[in-house]
């Protein structure tokens, strides 16, 4: 019966001769997988190591060795460096901060999250900027962010989330909704209201993070790969902090565990943060004919106002790729291998894509693939070093990690210097989520939040004009899943 299903499924989909699922994704198809860097040598001893190579490994890396050249930093991977999400992820570098505002700013106050987003806003200008400054090409244009409702209640919803940032932190200039009879820059089929931020900016993952690997490498740190850490030791008495893997140990001052969405294998934190999947589709180039009904000349990332949302870019060769979540987490596992995507998954992206734009469904999809973040119990990313144990980590961006691991990198290199700065106030600095249910309760409940989610978009679609509001069934999933 499944073998059934997922033929079924996949029959319509037009696919390229050279699809392929998985192979880490699209973006590094197009450059080439890189040959891995030599592993660990042996036991060795740094001032700093960070575990994991992905954006918040090699910006905590490449910020610290700016600020002081003769520090001795190690980074230890376990595959290559942008293996995980930093290398599968849409390319939306954007302002977006995941996790509930009111609950920073119970503990620090309204103003330090306004800070807090304001500082995110600048944090796309900085990866623009450093890119550019340090030789990066990674496809970057900063084009702004679209988001698109296509029926009524979805846009009830963009306007209210709209007037909510507005007052914690987006003025009116940096996002807003388009005017209705705007002339859409982006003819997406059914749309009924857009809104528009200009704090974002497309790129192509794997070249950000590869770039970012030669450029940290070049300042003098240690890129070892193919090295597994098997865990990671706090300062105990007179033994320093240590971190062990299958070829060596690396003593050092500080060590910062940087594995997002992988963190929940290592040793004692299974009930950290939750890996959740995310799957994308990227199709063959575009002909221009479709483009000349499509627009989308500005290159903006665009995402759509559905529960169980999408976020989609057109690269640099002019396809479109899309992604969403994607079918949950294999009970009790959060390793996603190559990135190997469910037919549902792909089944389902397709049927968004072709939604949105109808003239694309026979441009043939030439690549699925899937990778994983990580998501706290509260759903409110942290960042945070605890100078006793001399351990440090920052994640749980949730779909918002690529800008937000730069932030968390700037802010590991002034907690590891011991200064006081503008980002070590910042309130999600030192933020607790409670650990997350054991399994199989976690899987259970994801299950069920997002079939609530799914229902409520189709309930939505359905739902008359003059009726507009969101599901109920949204509601229940909002407060099962604690956000
Ligand atoms: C499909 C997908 C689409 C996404 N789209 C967007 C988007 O458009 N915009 C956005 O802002 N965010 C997006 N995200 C989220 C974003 O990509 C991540 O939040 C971000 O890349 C996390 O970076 P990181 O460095 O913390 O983790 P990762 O990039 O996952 O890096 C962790 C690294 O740790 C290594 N590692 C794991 N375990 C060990 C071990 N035991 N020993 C040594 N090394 C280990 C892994 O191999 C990996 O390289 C997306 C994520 C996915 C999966």
């Amino acid at each position: 019966m499944g073998l059934f299903t997922t033929a079924a499924q996949l029959r319509p989909i037009p696919r390229s001769t050279r699809f392929a699922n998985g192979a880490v994704s699209f973006w590094f198809r197009e450059t080439g997988v890189p040959e891995r860097r030599d592993p660990l040598p042996g036991t060795v001893d740094y001032d700093v190591c960070i575990v994991g190579a992905g954006y918040t490994g090699l910006w905590t890396a490449y910020y610290l060795k700016k600020a002081q050249p003769d520090l001795r930093v190690a980074v230890v991977e376990r595959e290559f460096a942008g293996y995980g999400a930093s290398g599968r992820n849409g390319g939306w570098l954007s302002a977006e901060f995941a996790g509930s505002r009111e609950r920073y700013a119970q503990s620090y106050g309204k103003a330090s999250m306004i800070a807090l987003q304001r500082a995110m806003m600048g944090t796309v200008d900085e990866v623009v900027s450093v890119a550019g400054a340090e030789g990066i090409d990674a496809d970057i244009v900063k084009g702004g962010m679209r988001l698109v409702a296509t029926n009524a209640a979805q846009r009830e919803r963009l306007v209210e989330d709209i007037e909510y940032l507005q007052e914690w932190g987006y003025w009116p200039d940096d996002i807003h909704m388009l005017e209705e009879g705007h002339k859409p820059d982006i003819a997406v089929e059914g749309a009924v209201a857009a809104a528009y931020s200009p704090h974002a900016a497309r790129v192509q993952p794997a070249k950000l993070v590869t770039g970012l690997a030669r450029v940290v490498e070049a300042l003098g740190v240690a890129l070892f790969e193919g090295t597994a850490v098997e865990e990671i030791r706090p300062r105990q008495g007179a033994s320093r902090p240590a971190v062990v893997t299958e070829h060596g140990t690396v003593y050092a001052d500080h060590v910062i565990r940087a594995t997002e969405g992988f963190t929940s294998a290592l040793h004692g934190r299974r009930r950290d943060w939750q890996p959740m999947r995310s799957s994308m589709i990227a199709t063959e180039p575009v002909p221009a004919e479709v483009w000349d009904k499509i627009g989308w000349e500005g290159r903006e990332v665009l995402g759509d106002s559905a529960h169980s949302y999408v976020y989609a870019q057109r690269t640099a060769d002019d396809r479109i790729a899309i992604g969403g979540r994607s079918v949950p987490h294999r009970l009790g596992s959060g390793e996603d291998g190559d990135g190997a995507t469910q037919p549902q998954s792909i089944a389902e992206l397709w049927r968004a894509l072709t939604r949105m734009f109808p003239d694309v469904a026979d441009v043939p999809v030439e690549h699925a693939w899937s990778g994983v973040l990580g998501v706290p119990r509260d759903g409110s990313p942290t960042v945070h070093l605890d100078t006793e144990t001399g351990l440090g980590w920052a994640g749980g961006y949730i779909g918002s990690g690529v800008a937000t691991s730069n932030l968390a990198g700037r802010t590991l290199r002034d907690l590891v210097l011991r200064r006081d700065t503008d980002l070590t106030r910042l309130p999600w600095v030192g933020h607790q989520s409670r650990g997350w249910e054991p399994e199989p309760l976690r899987w259970v409940g994801t299950q069920v939040v997002r079939g609530l989610y799914r229902s409520a978009d189709r309930r939505e679609s359905k739902i008359p004009e003059e009726k507009a509001r969101t599901s109920r069934l949204a509601g229940i999933a909002g407060r099962l899943s604690g956000r």
